[in-house]
């Protein structure tokens, strides 16, 4: 393979792997129809099948803006800090060792397939009191495009994997992947109780940035009411656990930290 086939297809899977948002982009434009840097699709780098592939279904556009009824505060003074595409052996533990330290509760938006990997640690995020919130069975960040039973179905699936480890807890939110939402799925997880949880601090920590450049976007940015969005899952998140050691603490002293309500 030329190399920059394999930089590409290892691009490809960087994007696949990683990150609530698309590179270089705020949460706003994250939600613009998909350009030229959209996830590039690895497939036709990694098996450029002679024989003839069938067609992906197709995909619905994305909105042109995010839809109503995104909950982008954390619906009090304090700030909500939220951490995405867990749980994960490795860093989940740190991140709810630093919240206790604490004594503050955050919200984990969890992969079913992480989950249903790890069921522990989804256990231990319910049992310490902090609150769980699907993020879709394997991060599909078109999942809001699809049909609305492949929606359904993707949602359920994931509910059921959080269920199987933590049976009682409440999962009271839904978080799309690269926050690439559509009014359909925000209807569909209505439906189904979960609230559609969007951020308004995106310190884009699953790009690898330094610990100090992750503190300074965050503490830049958050106010009373933020919805935080950091990553304790999805690639090496050294530098974020190295931020909330000091965010942690920073942000409960200016503004106290709460759970979204
Ligand atoms: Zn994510």
């Amino acid at each position: 393979m030329r190399p920059r086939a394999l930089s590409a297809l290892a691009l490809g899977l960087v994007l696949l792997v990683t990150g609530c948002g698309d590179p270089g982009k705020s949460p706003e434009k994250a939600a613009a129809p998909p350009s030229a840097s959209a996830s590039p699709s690895p497939a036709p780098v990694t098996k450029p099948s002679p024989t003839h592939t069938p067609a992906k279904p197709k995909l619905r556009p994305l909105p042109k803006k995010l839809p109503a009824g995104l909950h982008r505060a954390s619906g009090s003074k304090g700030v909500a800090l939220t951490f995405d595409d867990g749980p994960d052996p490795r860093y989940t533990p740190q991140i709810l060792a630093q919240l206790r330290t604490a004594g503050v509760k955050a919200t984990f938006c969890v992969v079913g397939k992480q989950a249903k990997r790890y069921p522990e640690l989804v256990a231990r995020i319910a049992r310490e009191g902090h609150q769980l919130c699907n993020h879709s069975w394997h991060h599909d960040v078109n999942l809001g495009r699809r049909s609305p039973a492949e929606i359904r179905s993707d949602l359920e699936r994931t509910n059921q994997a959080i269920h199987a480890a933590a049976p009682k807890a409440p999962i009271t939110w839904f978080r799309q992947p690269g926050g690439r939402w559509t009014a359909e799925e925000v209807t569909i997880a209505g439906q189904m109780g979960l609230r559609p949880l969007h951020w308004s601090v995106d310190p884009q920590d699953w790009d690898h940035p330094p610990a100090k450049t992750i503190i300074k976007r965050v503490t830049g940015a958050t106010r009373h009411g933020s919805v935080v969005l950091m990553h304790d899952a999805g690639g090496d998140r050294a530098q974020t656990m190295a931020a909330c050691r000091h965010l942690i603490p920073d942000i409960k002293r200016r503004y106290g930290i709460a759970l979204p309500r």
